[in-house]
């Protein structure tokens, strides 16, 4: 009998995007089962937590019945061995995301000659799109409900609640010398 092929899709996704969404789509397509393996990382400071990222990523990809989450830390391989699975997942965004991709691939080539890293392009849509430049965007007020599921919104707002508009400061020197007939 054939056996089903899992498929590992790591990264921070501090917070998962459209584009994220994307590639595990594309991916779910093609192999059985594809696992979005959140990376918990103690060196790098995220702005959601793990427990956060996993139930964003869960809920934006409850529609795909072959996708599942979980989270992972220390080495990719192992976790791919302990998951017995022999393909990692990346996407590709611009060839700027290439040279890292690249460097790792060989790297993980090198650590478990096995595993196979599959790159998938993303959508023209989203090849600006990254968990920072979201993360950024919202917290300067810019609209990114276009780029992310509703639920990774909805915590976005809860993490950066809106700013209430600041009234300018008036000057009470300044209002003082007008009043005493001085210039304008
Ligand atoms: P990492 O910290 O491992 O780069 P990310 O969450 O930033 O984790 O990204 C995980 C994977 O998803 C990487 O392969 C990255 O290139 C890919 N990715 C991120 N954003 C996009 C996007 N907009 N379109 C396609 N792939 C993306």
């Amino acid at each position: 009998m054939k056996r089903a092929v899992k498929a590992i899709y790591p990264g921070s996704f501090d917070p998962i995007t459209n584009g994220h969404i994307y590639i595990a789509e594309r991916a779910a397509s093609i192999f059985d089962e594809v696992r979005v393996s959140v990376l918990v990382n103690s060196q790098k400071r995220s702005t959601f937590s793990v427990d956060e990222r996993c139930s964003m990523a869960r809920e934006a990809l409850s529609y795909l019945p072959n996708v599942t989450v979980g989270h992972f830390q220390g080495l990719l391989v192992d976790y791919l061995r302990c998951e017995e699975s022999r393909v990692i997942i990346r996407g590709l965004r611009a060839m700027s995301d290439f040279e890292y991709e690249f460097q790792m691939a060989l790297m993980n080539r090198q650590l478990a000659p096995e595993i196979e890293t599959f790159f998938i392009v993303t959508d023209p849509q989203y090849s600006y799109i990254s968990s920072s430049v979201i993360r950024d965007i919202f917290q300067f007020g810019g609209s990114v409900h276009d780029v992310v599921p509703p639920g990774v919104f909805r915590r976005l707002r809860e993490r950066f609640p809106p700013q209430t508009p600041q009234t300018p400061q008036r000057n009470p020197a300044g209002e003082q010398r007008k009043t005493e007939g001085g210039a304008p």
